[in-house]
């Protein structure tokens, strides 16, 4: 017991929690010991967490439908707001139907597990969410790692495993430490060429990419490809919760296999009805507004930091990172952001590889032009003091 206190002791230092408290009147920052710093750091991509419209609809919920569900939904914790979002979300993705979830990892953990078993052969991308792999390892299926957004070598993996009983290759559709994409289109080639079933996480495109915010698949117009799409309301949707979507069969037999669903109590009412506003502004005007600049926004700051020498990752998404390789870089790079004023997390291993700890910068709607081109100053500053290397 002495030496598992010791190294519970000795990880127990490694991150902590800080405060991190709305600014009355300012979306986009948060307060931290009295400070108020611009949030650099959180999904609320489209600005919507504080929107009138989604907390009037949770609020009208909470005093109508109280505030617990009190049994899952199989049991009597069925809400009629469940089968309205539901079926806003299958219209919304054109798609047979769809399942609200407590959350995205839940989604993903009961999705993967319940699509493959023993004997089965799961390809998963090496930096796809710790939800997805976790899945994979509760499913028991082999698991082929294949290198980042390396179509050759998946295919050479499905070459190999042709003839495990089931297959599935499973993709975030932008990656969520690195914002750049996956091959959608090749993934949803080599799934027909090897009878392989596609699963995607659009939980960083969901709200952001195509006409209405339906996610990278469907803006690529490869949807009908995609056997189980998993989107979160936690992050474009600015509330919480998750969704499956896909063939009526398909979310029949989840209702009924996936444990993360059947074994836990439903969500809260309110959170459903805080959805179903937040799907009703991403679908509408405001949400293509809000699209349109977080995107502008995001090709601007790009641009900005490119200028300052920064080595900037990812692709055209708001997630915006600068790797800097080792720990203590990126923990300097993080205090000297805060000193400047700016609210930026230093993601070191395992969340992402050895070696590869970064800033990830993530932008949001709530970010006016102005603010940024101060941050992209901040940054220059902070990234002096903290000694980081340019281009
Ligand atoms: N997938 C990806 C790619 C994510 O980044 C996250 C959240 N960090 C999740 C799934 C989990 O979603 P949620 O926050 O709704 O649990």
């Amino acid at each position: 017991m002495e030496r598992e206190l010791a190294e519970w002791a000795e990880l127990a230092q490694e991150r902590s929690l800080k405060g991190a408290e709305p600014v009355p009147g300012k979306p986009g920052w948060l307060l931290r010991g009295g400070k108020p710093l611009l949030d650099l750091s959180s999904n609320d991509y489209l600005g919507l967490s504080r929107h009138p419209d989604i907390a009037e609809a949770m609020r009208q919920a909470l005093l109508t439908g109280g505030a617990g569900a009190g049994a899952s939904r199989l049991m009597t914790g069925n809400r009629e707001i469940f089968a309205e979002l539901e079926g806003a979300l299958a219209d919304w993705q054109q798609c047979e139907a769809s399942l609200v979830v407590a959350n995205g990892y839940m989604a993903n953990v009961g999705v993967v597990s319940s699509l493959v078993g023993r004997g089965d052969a799961v390809f998963s991308d090496r930096l796809n969410h710790a939800s997805l792999t976790d899945g994979i390892a509760l499913s028991r299926a082999a698991h082929y790692r294949y290198r980042h957004n390396d179509v050759a070598h998946l295919a050479w993996l499905l070459e190999k495993n042709r003839h495990a009983r089931r297959k599935l290759i499973v993709t975030d559709t932008i990656f969520s430490m690195d914002g750049d994409r996956a091959p959608l289109a090749a993934l949803a080639d080599l799934k027909r060429r090897y009878g392989a079933m596609l699963m995607v996480d659009e939980a960083h495109s969901g709200g952001l990419y195509g006409g209405s915010g339906e996610g990278l698949c469907r803006q690529l117009g490869i949807h009908g490809e995609v056997d189980a799409h998993v989107g979160t309301f936690g992050k474009a949707f600015g509330v919480y919760g998750a969704y499956v979507s896909g063939s009526r069969t398909l979310i029949r037999y989840l209702m009924n296999k996936m444990r993360p669903f059947m074994y836990s109590t439903a969500m809260p009412p309110s959170v459903a009805a805080g959805a179903m506003a937040a799907l009703t502004l991403v679908r509408g005007a405001e949400g293509s507004r809000r699209r349109g600049h977080v995107h502008a926004a995001s090709l601007s700051f790009r641009g900005m930091l490119s200028a300052a020498g920064f080595q900037v990752g990812g692709g055209d998404s708001p997630i915006v990172p600068i790797v800097v390789g080792d720990n203590e870089t990126a923990l300097r790079f993080a205090a000297a952001l805060e000193d400047e004023g700016i609210a930026a997390v230093a993601i070191r291993p395992p969340t992402v590889p050895a070696g590869h700890a970064r800033i990830r910068f993530s932008l949001s709607a709530a970010h006016a032009d102005d603010e940024l081109a101060e941050a992209a100053r901040s940054i220059d500053n902070a990234g002096r003091t903290a000694g980081i290397e340019r281009r």
